[in-house]
């Protein structure tokens, strides 16, 4: 990696099959624009010419298949030129499967076999290019006219809404570079913490939900059904998580696997599904151009995703700060909560451990700084099978007066007063 320099504009020439490697500053924006040639960014193609400005700590590459000139203007981390990427293979598979899309558009659409485009997941340990991979596989489709369905279930990092959620969206448009998933009518679901294993069977119960909204949804259109899906994943890939990988394969009927970077997970996962002839197993090389990100950085990422939901990725948004009474709202935890003592129990009965039992918590000053989900369901028996509107942070807990102050996308009442809360916690910054 080069160091940092002090020079502002530069040219940059790149070969065919290269790409151009870059860590944004952690203090400012880079400016970046294509010159010469053609390049694309995870699959979106640049502009000719337009300049773009790239958020501070954005880490991202500028490849080209025939050869381009790219300008730069600001100071970056690192930026380099690499000549080995995985790209071609990756396109390889983004061949294989547009065939199958057309092959399930071809069709008749009466036959849910054969009209079902590809079903592909792409797993492998944290930092391999999951999320990557994912998003120029769903940009290539997209500029060939198809709308594939992206599902996010890494509650870690997803790239549709705010951690602690697994998401649904159609992608109608290769994914901008800089602004990323457009947000119109993503399905969310609230999982509330950014590790599975503090509710493992809500976490399972949540991927099923989504995934039978979605089932719903390809059976009355042909034309997304045919497009198909790519599921990105956590990097959690030892034990529960391996079993929580297993679990999603099965519950989105994944038909293409992906594997990236990982022998040993990749021979694991043909030996399981060996059985299942119509699922294939594909490894795939990291690219080395993936960048590391420590736990801190990590953490650091969530805490901003949550200030870009409320503020916009370019403090385009003006978020409001809205009072609500204690008893206008409805908090509810999903699992957990006291259960009940062995000796209150029938005999013979196990205090059963019930990680999907809701729970309506007592509003005080232990949700302060909490992001809360609002719940579409209309009953409170319906929220755990429900989708939410969207989150709001609670900034103050008035005990005398109760009253409950908290941030909101907008003013005005929220869509329903249930609200869901987990572990999921933010300090505005
Ligand atoms: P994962 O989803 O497996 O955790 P990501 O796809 O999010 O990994 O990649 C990790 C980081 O590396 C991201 O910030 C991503 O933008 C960056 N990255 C991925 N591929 C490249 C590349 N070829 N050049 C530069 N940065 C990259």
């Amino acid at each position: 990696s080069t160091p940092a320099t002090s020079t502002t504009t530069r040219q940059v020439k790149l070969d065919k099959e290269s790409e151009l490697r870059i860590e944004v500053g952690m203090e400012i924006p880079l400016r970046l624009r294509l010159l010469t040639g053609t390049a694309e960014i995870f699959g979106t193609e640049l502009p000719p010419e337009i300049w773009l400005s790239f958020p501070p700590r954005h880490k991202f590459a500028v490849f080209t298949w025939y050869g381009a000139t790219i300008e730069m203007d600001g100071i970056t981390e690192t930026d380099y030129t690499a000549d080995e990427t995985p790209m071609v293979s990756y396109v390889n598979v983004h061949a294989v499967l547009e065939g199958r899309r057309n092959h399930a558009k071809a069709s008749s659409s009466t036959d849910p076999d054969s009209s079902q485009g590809p079903r592909v997941i792409v797993v492998g340990p944290t930092d391999s290019g999951k999320s990557t991979l994912s998003k120029m596989l769903l940009s290539w489709a997209a500029k060939q006219g198809w709308k594939p369905t992206f599902v996010d279930l890494d509650i870690g990092q997803g790239s549709i809404t705010i951690p602690g959620c697994i998401a649904a969206t159609p992608i109608e448009m290769p994914i901008d570079p800089v602004e990323g998933i457009p947000l119109e009518m993503p399905l969310v679901y609230f999982f509330g913490h950014t590790t599975p294993s503090l509710n493992v069977d809500l976490y399972k119960v949540l991927v099923k939900e989504l995934s039978q909204i979605l089932e719903r949804q390809f059976a009355g259109n042909a034309e997304s059904r045919a497009a198909g899906m790519v599921i990105n994943t956590m990097g959690w890939i030892e034990g529960v998580g391996y079993e929580l990988l297993l679990h999603a394969i099965d519950t989105l009927n994944a038909n293409v696997v992906l594997v990236l970077g990982q022998e040993k997970l990749c021979s694991m996962l043909k030996d399981v599904l060996k059985n299942k002839p119509n699922v294939d197993v594909v490894k795939l090389q990291k690219s080395g151009g993936v960048v590391s990100r420590n736990t801190k950085f990590r953490q650091k990422t969530r805490s901003y995703r949550i200030r870009e939901y409320f503020y916009g990725l370019a403090n385009d948004l003006s978020p409001h700060s809205n009072i609500a009474n204690f008893s206008d709202l409805f908090v509810y935890k999903i699992g957990g909560g006291p259960q009940a003592p062995r000796s209150a129990l029938p005999i013979g009965a196990e205090p059963a451990a019930d990680p999907t039992r809701l729970v309506l918590v007592n509003i005080n000053r232990d949700l302060l700084h909490l992001v809360l989900a609002v719940s579409f369901a209309k009953e409170p028996d319906q929220i755990i099978s429900s989708n939410v509107a969207g989150f709001i942070y609670i900034t103050d807990i008035d005990i005398q007066r109760k009253k409950i102050t908290y941030l909101a996308p907008s003013a005005g009442e929220l869509p329903s007063r249930f609200l869901i809360v987990g572990s999921l916690t933010w300090l505005e910054t």
